[in-house]
């Protein structure tokens, strides 16, 4: 293994880190377990029985149900957990430098430290301004980047 060792005081804050990811993960997974049983009770009273399933089935009918937004969450969730993983989670994509705790308290996903990341939005309010002057001349090919940046 390469990468250099993490403090131990980092090692402590990115256990906390881990706890607090997959609480959250076990929260959202609750609640929409919550949700699918008193829905498929809701149908039981109306005298449908479709109750019966095998366990796995409703595992996927568990998933089924969750929303996009649910869904993304537990994907940054997932992605923010491997990223612990693989000693990657905490360093910054851009400038390859630990991210402060702080930042990563208040924003648990982030892939970029708070330096990196004011220079892309920076970035991006200077692209979207030319994009505006250049108006009706933005080309298809640009479309790309617009949905990497909302
Ligand atoms: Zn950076």
């Amino acid at each position: 293994m390469p990468k250099k060792p993490a403090s131990s005081s980092r090692k402590k804050f990115l256990a906390k880190v881990r706890r607090r990811l997959e609480e959250m993960k076990e929260k959202i997974l609750a609640e929409m377990d919550q949700a699918n049983r008193s829905e498929r009770e809701g149908l039981k009273d109306e005298g449908m029985d479709t109750y019966d399933l095998a366990s796995e089935e409703r595992d996927r009918e568990i998933s089924f149900i969750l929303s996009d937004r649910e869904r993304a969450k537990i994907g940054a969730i997932d992605d923010a957990l491997e990223r612990l993983g693989d000693g990657t989670y905490g360093v910054c994509e851009s400038c390859g430098l630990e991210i402060g705790e702080e930042r990563l308290e208040a924003l648990p996903f982030t892939r970029l430290c708070r330096d990196c990341q004011q220079d892309l939005e920076r970035e991006a309010r200077t692209q979207r301004r030319s994009e505006d002057e250049r108006g009706v001349y933005r080309k298809f090919g640009s479309t790309e980047a617009d949905e990497e940046n909302t």
